[in-house]
């Protein structure tokens, strides 16, 4: 079978040139390099399986290949926390979360050989992501005593069941399923400004759908937190392995499924709704990577 990596990264591997021949017996070598110029030219589409889309910018993710051969996961590392990586076709890449507080300018992955850590050097580009200014009643900015004391317990279960690591496989699919139907805003690192107080950068992507609209998971993976939180609602959490963790809140109800159960891509977590701190129905989708919040519209094939 053929298999070719995703066009983006305009690569293909060796591997594909020795099924050809494996599959075909003898092929001349003429008809050989047309196939493969062929193959080329129609490399925008994947075979592979999945890639997120390469984006250097805070919130983005950056897709670096690996020149590690054999089966062993690379252990690569970006601010002292361990990357995910896949390998297709043959090639391995390490897909490192860029965390939108980082600055412009040059960083560098480490990759760890026997003879010592590697660099992997690239350069992470500016984006501006836009700013909104909303005026609220102080009520809905300050939060009591109690709101504060229950959003201190909540929040630790939640960043931890996002920000690990478990050196866990997943078979990726060829396409990452969107949660749920519905008009997808690009409101990702959107800076939101309340009664001129700044709030941390949106984390995430809103998709707008019905109440009950069902929500699905993006990918194969294991439920990591299930619960019903005070700014997020009903909220189901899947780590895919690897660092790779997506979130799903203010859902209107969540299926029968506890910490532990494995799901697959498209298996229903819940429906839409508007539960937590929101003003009407939408689903609120995360994607984590390495502890980084990234943009999920790379995992999409939209932005
Ligand atoms: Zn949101």
């Amino acid at each position: 079978m053929l298999r070719l990596i995703n066009g983006r990264l305009g690569l293909y591997s060796v591997m594909a040139k020795d099924s050809i021949i494996a599959s075909h017996g003898v092929v001349s070598k003429l008809g050989l390099s047309c196939l493969l110029i062929a193959l080329f030219l129609f490399s925008s589409v994947s075979y592979g399986g999945f890639v997120p889309k390469d984006s250097r910018v805070p919130g983005g993710v950056a897709v670096i290949a690996l020149p590690q051969k054999g089966d062993a996961p690379p252990h690569v590392f970006f601010q002292k926390k361990r990357v995910f990586t896949a390998r297709l076709s043959g090639q391995w890449y390490a897909w490192v979360g860029l965390p939108l507080s980082l600055k412009t300018g040059d960083y560098s992955a480490y990759w760890r050989t026997k003879e010592g850590d590697k660099p992997l050097s690239f350069s992470v580009k500016n984006k501006e992501y836009q700013k909104q200014y909303l005026t609220v009643k102080n009520k809905h900015v300050n939060l009591s005593a109690e709101q504060l004391t229950r959003v201190r317990r909540e929040t630790p279960e939640i960043r931890g069941a996002m920000d690990t690591f478990k050196p866990v496989i997943y078979e990726l699919p060829e396409q990452v399923v969107q949660p749920t139907k519905g008009r997808i805003s690009s409101s990702f690192g959107l800076r939101r400004v309340f009664n001129g107080q700044s709030r941390n950068p949106h984390s995430g992507m809103d998709i707008a759908a019905a109440t009950g609209t069902p929500v699905l998971s993006a990918l194969n993976g294991k439920i990591a937190a299930i619960g019903d939180y005070y700014f997020n609602g009903k909220t189901v959490i899947v780590d895919h392995g690897q660092g790779l963790t997506t979130l799903y809140c203010h859902l209107s109800k969540t299926e029968a499924l506890k910490v532990g159960d494995k799901v697959d891509a498209g298996t229903k977590l819940g429906e839409v709704g508007a539960t937590g701190r929101v003003t009407g129905p939408h689903l609120h989708w995360t994607v984590t990577l390495n502890g980084a919040r990234v943009d999920p519209a790379l995992f999409l094939s939209v932005e």
